[in-house]
């Protein structure tokens, strides 16, 4: 027997009543497409407005006891014109007039977000004529907003169990009092990877309106070869370094079973997108590389300070400084006697001189230098293990193009490459690299 596969589709694919023809045509092409995760209607043209951003418009403007009619008729257009035009006979008005009265309530944001999901899920259950799960029965948050997965696991596989086919709506879920939360923004794909779980599915089928992952941001460097292939690895080295298209913590839940994820373009079905793989099918190509993510806006703490490999506890106080003030380390690459800690310029912002104290204080190092304005790029491709001259080449791309780098870091995975070069430089340091290994692909 087939595999189930599980459809979720973003909010561009089901943004208007065309949009939702489209899906309706995917779906019904293959019998196996059996759970349908929706998010909330997305832009229809640039200038748009996201239902999801209309609905946080609303509970702010309530909250705020001001009046958010106007801000609402434009999600009830929306909602009513996508009814009408599928000629749908679902109480739109009502299920709609229930949300108002909600927010008008002063509902709490959460709840007010869900929402666009919860009427998308109704329609397009309603146009495809299978039944509409509500997320807040299957999908279980702890009392103070924390996902649970071992109640969402076990209450989702009982549920779907029973059913041959279903519309679930993305993004939120609920406690065992029926409060709702969500997952950060763009969680639609971290549901459709849980349902995917708990389903057995064969496949992950991700639908938006992009031909999948590229090598490089397309702002960067013009049309960028696509990446048809990656393994849940290297997507993770590429999302954490700011590569968009799939939510970071989407790949989490089908990793377990080692479900793949095929990231689709409902606007250009013809397309195979990319497939994100437990190992590859195909075969490693040595020497070459997968793709290369970045991001601008770090600073960087040089700390110095003679024998500081031999003093015990010194990396725990170093450490428990951050952690106090609440900052992420993003990397602490080290040499003899100094170590450099790594960290967004925008967490950092309004805390440096407080952290610079407390690391004299803690620390007692021998001095303290602050560089700002980094930015940090990874180069990232199992078929960089094991295999000589991808550094060279790397560095020898950005010698050519006259770049300074600043830090450089490999962890021993091999997997990515991490280098740390001016803001200024990103744009071009990218290309470069791309360029220099983009005919090997
Ligand atoms: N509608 C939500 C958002 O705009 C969630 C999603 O689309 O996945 O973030």
């Amino acid at each position: 027997m087939d595999r189930i596969i599980v459809a979720k589709f973003g909010g561009s694919s089901l943004a208007d009543s065309a949009q939702f023809k489209k899906v309706r045509t995917i779906i019904r092409e293959n019998p196996n497409r059996k759970f349908i995760v929706v998010s909330a209607p997305g832009k229809r043209y640039r200038g748009d407005h996201k239902i999801t951003d209309l609905l946080y418009m609303c509970h702010q403007l309530s909250s705020h006891g001001i009046n958010f009619d106007e801000v609402f008729q434009l999600i009830r257009e929306r909602y009513v014109g996508i009814c009408k035009e599928l000629e749908l006979n679902t109480p739109i008005e009502e299920i709609l007039e229930e949300v108002y009265e909600n927010i008008l309530r002063k509902a709490t944001r959460d709840y007010c977000a869900s929402r666009g999901e919860y009427i998308n899920g109704i329609l397009l259950a309603d146009f495809l004529d299978i039944p509409f799960v509500d997320a807040a029965e299957v999908i279980r948050f702890k009392a103070k907003g924390d996902y649970d997965e071992e109640i969402t696991e076990k209450l989702l596989s009982e549920r779907l169990s029973k059913l041959d086919a279903a519309v679930i709506p993305g993004f939120y879920g609920a406690d065992k009092d029926g409060n709702i939360f969500t997952f950060s923004r763009g969680g639609s794909d971290i549901t459709g990877s849980l349902v995917a779980n708990a389903a057995n599915a064969g496949l992950y089928e991700n639908w938006t309106d992009v031909p999948g992952f590229l090598m490089v941001d397309p702002n960067i460097v013009e049309n960028p070869k696509p990446i048809r292939e990656i393994t849940y690895e290297e997507l993770r080295g590429l999302s954490y370094m700011g590569a968009p298209v799939l939510h970071e913590e989407a790949i989490f839940p089908v990793k377990k079973k080692g479900i793949p994820i095929q990231i689709r373009n409902t606007n250009k079905v013809e397309d195979e997108g990319t497939l994100i793989v437990h190992s590859r099918l195909s075969k490693t190509k040595h020497g070459k590389i997968t793709g290369i993510a970045g991001k601008k806006g770090f600073t960087v703490l040089s700390i110095e300070k003679t024998f500081m490999t031999s003093e015990k506890g010194f990396l725990r106080k170093l450490v428990s400084v951050f952690e106090s003030n609440d900052i992420s380390i993003e990397h602490m690459p080290s040499s003899i006697d100094s170590i450099s800690v790594i960290v967004a310029e925008e967490d950092i912002k309004g805390k440096l001189d407080k952290i610079i104290e407390e690391v004299r204080i803690f620390c007692k190092p021998d001095s303290i230098t602050t560089y700002t304005n980094m930015a940090l790029l990874a180069v990232v491709g199992s078929g960089m293990i094991r295999t000589k001259g991808i550094s060279a080449k790397i560095f020898t791309a950005l010698y050519e193009s006259d770049i300074n780098i600043r830090m450089i870091s490999q962890g021993s995975s091999e997997l990515s490459i991490i280098i740390g070069i001016e803001n200024e430089d990103y744009e071009k340091s990218v290309a470069a690299i791309y360029n220099a290994f983009v005919d090997e692909v």
